[in-house]
């Protein structure tokens, strides 16, 4: 056998990930010493024996081979959850084109410094009645955080301090006055409770409806046996899916083992977080994007020293240092947020399966309007499809849905942005005072302004997108930052006819409110939630009946329960179908069916009115009929038709560079290195793996091309697409083009 190195880092717990240093595998131990294993080598002058773990192997010596040290022996039972972070990450590192030193960074939280935490909890002695008064009274007044606390105390024992201040956003001087006053006592003891025994929740029991309890014996039955897979939970809004977690969650804990939740950020409201904490108490956990990474790697160890046995938390939860994981839940599986926009450009459901296949764990993706990609495998039965198919609550229906053709509204002369059966249905919402949401299907809403002469809109010098006209008169890029005031003329011809274009949530909101002065409106968009805790602090006034009407984009149909409300209105449902890319018409149809979940979910039943330019587009069709499986059946054909993901795999290189000769080069290479692998690849003989040599396709090249987008801050941006049913050909050309080491940023990514 050759000579065999290995990259090791010797403290994982420290910025020393920064840094492999490389040992001998002496022959003896080859074999053994995989990429993950703990290892023990001599480490600095004196030699002393530390443990560390492998990062890579290689027969490559970066150093006079002789000056390199030998790795004194290998731990072979332990494969930790460290073990297995490092062998993720380097599975990532694989599988989507970065560094080492990037994936390590992705799944090993780096030590910060930390003052010592203390674990508080807060405890009452009052009864539930003077509870409730004090609830009554909170509310009467207004305070919405102190109302909070109380109605989870109602329900819990005790509320774990970082949950008051995290999730319920209490603070400590709103907390100071409530433990003088004497209705909350604050304890400082490390006071754990058994963590292998959850508790049971004191709230009002809830029942597994048959199609429940079927889901989740399903994994239990499995789990039970030794071999949980991977199962695709499809339910309808509403259908109560989270129940189905909890089950299949409380079986796991009953045997000691432990569950990752992921749950998009922009659904973790105090509202979900609270139900899981009411059924299994202390041992929950949460991260979310806000914490700071101290405070990050805290929890992680908590996890690492067995304190918590459930992570709630976004993408990066899948990387807490369990030991004993024996399940890891995603919810909303479909949701973008899952991908990371940073190398490595893993997606948490790809990088779960992985993660459970090494710990054997069962994953549990649960969606209501599964990605193409899940469903796809779901029906070519690597995922076991587990099926919601009615609501959960009784006399809970689904909406009455009907599409208005926006065509036909102005054809008989209605301008405004209401067709006119939404405006009689608001009318009758209003008088019934019930609740009523306008959802504006436009990701970050922005209203440009152009030029009625020349046609030319207004852009920003530095990125190739249109500048956005904000209420004080400034135009602003939303890519950079860049700000001016509106000009008087056309910056291109002169001409003063400008304007602002477009419909967005402040317009919106003022023409709701001229056409209905007596209402109360919410608006929530970037702008009214970018203040810390805006989002939640909008979404809990409106469910507490504070306004009649809630507007908003996409951030209002999220992971919400609205019982009153009755009317959902979509006012520019196609506005998604026009996106540059192929994933549209399923972003749309996620997003409408999302939105028309939003209502009837109490017990009156609710419409939903979706206005459109496009009322006969599949997407909308089926999402107003609520009919996932008409749409996966278009949507597919379209997919296979333009040699579209999943119908194969597809390569996505991004190549971006401040000097634009650079990039236009760069892009050439890539382009010319692209082809010469596939032809190569044909002619070597690989095509027997492929298949194309024997007549099979060969991979399809488009591009490079510019990027959607091409200009950002200055960085110029183009494309290359790659398509193969075979996805190792593609990632080997992906490698071809890496080895290139052009002098440009390279992005990938395989799909
Ligand atoms: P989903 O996540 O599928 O949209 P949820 O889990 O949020 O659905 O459940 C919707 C509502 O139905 C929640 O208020 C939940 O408490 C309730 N619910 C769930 N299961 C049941 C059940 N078996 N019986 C009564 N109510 C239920
Ligand atoms: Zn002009
Ligand atoms: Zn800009």
């Amino acid at each position: 056998m050759g000579e065999l190195f290995a990259n090791v880092i010797v403290d994982i717990s420290h910025e020393r990930v920064d840094r492999p240093f490389q040992y001998r595998v002496p022959e003896r131990l080859q074999g053994a010493v995989r990429v993950g294993s703990p290892v023990s080598v001599p480490f600095g002058a004196g030699n002393r024996l530390r443990k560390a773990y492998v990062v890579e192997l290689t027969c490559q010596a970066e150093f006079d081979p002789s000056r390199i040290k030998e790795i004194a022996g290998v731990d072979e039972t332990g494969f930790c959850a460290a073990s297995q972070l490092i062998s993720l990450a380097w599975w990532m590192k694989e599988r989507y084109g970065s560094t080492m030193n990037q994936a390590l960074k992705t799944v090993l939280p780096v030590k910060e410094k930390i003052r010592p935490v203390e674990k508080k909890t807060i405890r009452t002695e009052l009864s539930q009645e003077e509870l409730k008064e004090l609830c009554r009274e909170a509310r009467r007044k207004h305070y919405r955080a102190r109302e909070r606390l109380f109605s989870a105390l109602l329900d819990m024992e005790e509320v774990p301090y970082e949950l008051a201040v995290r999730q319920l956003r209490l603070t400590a001087a709103a907390l100071k006055p409530m433990e003088e006053k004497g209705w909350i006592r604050v304890d400082r003891a490390e006071v754990y409770r058994n963590p292998v025994s959850p508790v049971e929740k004191r709230g009002e029991e809830i029942e597994l409806n048959a199609g429940q309890r079927a889901a989740a014996d399903a994994f239990i039955r499995d789990y039970r046996a030794g071999k949980p897979g991977t199962y695709l939970l499809y339910g309808i809004t509403g259908s109560g899916k989270t129940e189905v977690y909890m089950e299949m969650m409380a079986e796991v804990l009953r045997d000691g083992k432990q569950v990752i939740v992921l749950i998009p950020e922009i659904a973790l409201t105090y509202q979900t977080v609270m139900r899981f904490y009411r059924r299994f108490g202390s041992v929950v956990s949460v991260i979310n994007s806000r914490l700071s990474k101290g405070e990050r790697y805290d929890q992680f160890e908590r996890a690492r020293k067995g304190e918590i046995q459930v992570m709630i938390g976004p993408r990066s939860a899948l990387f807490t240092p369990f030991e004993n994981l024996g399940l890891i839940v995603i919810d909303e599986e479909q949701e973008g947020a899952y991908k990371s926009e940073l190398a490595p450009r893993y997606h948490a459901r790809e990088a779960a399966q992985k993660r459970a296949s090494m710990a054997g764990a069962g994953l549990v993706l649960g969606s209501a309007t599964p990605s193409l990609e899940a469903y796809s495998r779901a029906l070519r039965g690597e995922y076991r499809l587990l099926c919601l198919t009615e609501r959960a609550k009784k006399d809970s229906r689904l909406a009455q849905t009907e599409v208005v053709d926006l065509r036909e509204e102005l054809k008989s002369g209605n301008r405004s942005i209401f067709s006119r059966r939404l405006q009689e249905l608001m009318e009758d919402r209003m008088e019934k005072k019930e609740q009523i949401m306008l959802f504006i299907n436009r990701r970050g809403y922005s209203s440009f302004v152009s030029c009625r002469s020349c046609g030319e809109a207004l852009k920003c010098p530095h990125c190739d997108v249109s500048l956005t006209l904000h209420r004080n008169g400034r135009l602003k890029c939303h890519y950079c930052g860049y700000e001016i005031p509106m000009p008087d003329r056309c910056p291109s011809c002169g001409s003063p006819y400008i304007a602002g274009f477009g419909t967005g949530t402040q317009k919106i909101e003022e023409l709701t409110k001229k056409m209905f002065p007596q209402a109360r409106v919410l608006r929530m968009d970037m702008d009214t939630t970018s203040k810390k805790g805006g989002h939640e602090e909008i979404l809990s006034a409106f469910a507490e009946g504070e306004a009649d009407i809630l507007i908003g984009t996409q951030m209002i149909v999220k992971g919400h329960d609205f019982p009153k409300v009755t009317l959902v209105g979509v006012l520019a449902a196609d506005l998604s179908l026009h996106a540059p890319d192929f994933a549209c018409g399923e972003r749309t149809f996620q997003i409408l069916t999302q939105a028309a979940g939003r209502a009837g979910r109490g017990t009156d039943a609710g419409s939903v009115v979706i206005q459109t330019y496009l009322p006969d587009h599949y997407s909308i069709q089926a999402a107003a009929a609520q009919d996932y499986g008409l749409f996966y059946e278009k949507e597919m054909t379209y997919r296979r038709l333009l040699h579209y993901p999943p119908a194969l795999c597809m390569l996505t290189i991004g190549a971006a560079c401040g000097k634009e000769e650079v990039l236009i080069q760069a892009a050439e290479t890539m382009g010319r290195t692209a082809k010469a692998a596939v032809n190569g690849a044909g002619e070597q003989g690989d095509g027997r793996e492929t298949g194309w040599e024997a007549g099979g396709p060969a991979p399809e090249i488009i591009g490079p091309v510019d990027a959607p987008i091409y200009k950002v801050n200055d960085i110029y941006r183009k494309i290359l697409y790659i398509k193969h049913e075979n996805y190792d050909i593609l990632l080997r050309i992906r490698k071809e083009i890496e080895k290139l080491e052009l002098p440009v940023m390279l992005s990938f990514d395989l799909q």
